[in-house]
């Protein structure tokens, strides 16, 4: 079973100027252990399938499957469970929260997930040792490269094991030289098992994925397997 299946997905929003479709008829798997990079002009969709992937949205009608559960059946609280469990989001900004640590950022999810201290920081340094951030820990957010800063928001991403990290944008407020580390830390974990989409506008970091799926007004136009531009470890 694929980890992410879509049949006909469709979102369309309703505006007093009339409808949008902003996405029409996709039909997608995404199987465990894919690197795939969703691509596609302004407009295009991008966003709008990230949302619905990343559970904080429905679709308007069409199926999705997120690890064998149906999300559209879901209402708001079984969406916000389900993306919990299973997804780790990373974003261009960071999202870090500025007064905390590095530590106590990756253990915010772990908080919110019930997990007692002695295993939230546990897990925490382990997380931040998979990303290469142990001797940063202490430092916050401030203290640290962008570079670094999107390490310990990879690290928070993946701390609570989940089956996909959705990545929008992530290298978009990096130059170039450290857009190129952080790709080949997704490269990296995704040769350890972790599923990962990411959603770009720039090419040059598309072609590190496997797998490259490009929108078009709200519909799939390409969807094909290629050699990635390794990143040296
Ligand atoms: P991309 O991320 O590729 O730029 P989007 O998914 O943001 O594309 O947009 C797809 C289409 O849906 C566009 O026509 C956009 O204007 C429209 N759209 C996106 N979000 C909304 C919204 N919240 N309300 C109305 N229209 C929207
Ligand atoms: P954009 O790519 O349009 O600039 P963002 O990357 O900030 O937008 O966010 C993409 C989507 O994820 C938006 O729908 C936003 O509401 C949602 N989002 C942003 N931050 C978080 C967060 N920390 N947790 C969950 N969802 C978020």
């Amino acid at each position: 079973m694929a980890l992410i299946e879509t049949r006909g997905l469709r979102r369309v929003y309703n505006l007093d100027a009339g409808r949008v479709v902003a996405l029409d008829h996709v039909d997608l798997d995404v199987e465990n252990g894919d690197f795939l990079a969703v691509m596609g002009p302004s407009g295009s969709g991008k966003s709008t399938f990230m949302n619905l992937v990343g559970c904080l949205d429905r679709p308007t009608s069409g199926h999705y499957s997120l690890g064998g559960t149906t999300v559209e059946r879901l209402d708001a609280n079984g969406l916000a469970h389900l993306r919990n469990r299973e997804i780790g989001f990373v974003f261009q900004q960071f999202n870090l929260l500025p007064r905390l640590d590095a530590l106590a950022n990756v253990e915010l999810p772990m908080i919110y997930a019930g997990i007692d201290r002695k295993h939230r920081r546990e897990r925490a340094i382990h997380a931040l040792e998979r990303v290469g951030l142990t001797d940063r820990a202490r430092h916050r957010p401030m203290q640290l490269s962008g570079g670094q800063q999107q390490r310990v928001a990879i690290a928070r991403a993946l701390v609570n094991n989940p089956s996909l990290l959705l990545a929008d944008e992530p290298t978009g407020a990096l130059d170039s030289k450290t857009a190129e580390e952080i790709l080949g830390l997704f490269q990296e974990l995704n040769r350890e098992g972790t599923t990962v989409v990411l959603v770009t506008h720039d090419a040059d970091v598309g072609r590190h994925a496997g797998r490259l799926v490009r929108f078009k007004d709200g519909r799939v136009t390409e969807d094909s397997r290629q050699t990635p531009v390794l990143v040296p470890l």
